[in-house]
């Protein structure tokens, strides 16, 4: 196949096509085409990709990530990108912090008949995202055990994004954010879990259920993908910051 430089001639820069292209649609593709390299200077070099506003126009990962969440994320909130947790759950925290997980409450503002409008943990308030992962009666049992097990003090959100902000904040090392995170992450995972088997099984929420699974889970993912980082289980359990060390 030919590519477009054989058609080139270099010498006087003029086209060698089958035949002559005089009028018509192939003479607007043609200067159209043409408009497009207008400003291109050939030379005898490999050709490269760059990325034009990238650091030393190359492209990164991370670059491309910060250009679309400057551009197309509202202004409040980063994103957060742990990598001590799975992500799947990156994700699924990802979507709780812009509210677009499927509550009753969502999915009625998308038009969409809902049963009952009724949280089926406690059965007494409407299902919003905050309702079911925070002001739930049944789960703020769950997060003053998650605060007793840190000693932190308890979290006053006013929206989503708080939840998990409000919680980090009282760390007090870098690493300490992170275990925070990660059991926040944890945290918010049970919820939705039994929020689910609550809503689609009938399933009775067991506070003391969750917050062992929150243990369990956190302490599998740190010690699956925090690689510097040594945790003693059955310290976890008791005195968390004591559980941790940095190779
Ligand atoms: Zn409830």
């Amino acid at each position: 196949m030919a590519k477009v430089y054989d058609r080139l001639d270099k010498d006087n820069g003029s086209w060698g096509w089958r035949g002559a292209i005089r009028d018509g649609r192939s003479k607007e593709e043609q200067d159209q085409l043409l408009n497009t390299v207008a400003d291109c200077a050939l030379s005898d070099k490999e050709d490269v990709w760059e990325c034009l506003d990238g650091p030393n126009r190359k492209f990164t990962v991370g670059w491309m990530r910060k250009r679309i969440a400057d551009k197309y994320q509202e202004t409040k909130g980063k994103t957060r990108w742990c990598r001590w947790v799975p992500k799947k759950i990156r994700i699924f925290i990802w979507r709780l912090s812009r509210n677009r997980l499927p509550v009753k409450d969502n999915l009625e503002r998308k038009g969409i008949q809902v049963n009952s409008r009724r949280c089926e943990m406690c059965k007494e308030e409407d299902e919003t995202a905050m309702h079911t992962f925070h002001d739930c009666m049944i789960i703020k049992e769950l997060w003053s055990k998650v605060k007793m097990w840190w000693s932190i003090q308890p979290p006053v959100p006013t929206c989503l994004e708080d939840l998990v902000e409000k919680m980090e904040i009282q760390a007090k090392s870098k690493t300490e954010k992170q275990l925070l995170f990660v059991v926040c992450a944890a945290t918010l995972n049970q919820i939705w879990k039994n929020r689910n088997e609550a809503q689609f099984h009938n399933k009775g929420i067991q506070v003391n259920d969750m917050f062992l699974n929150v243990q369990k889970e956190s302490a599998l993912w740190i010690e699956s993908r925090a690689y510097k980082v040594e945790l003693e289980k059955l310290l976890w359990v008791n005195s968390p910051r004591l559980a941790v060390k940095t190779m």
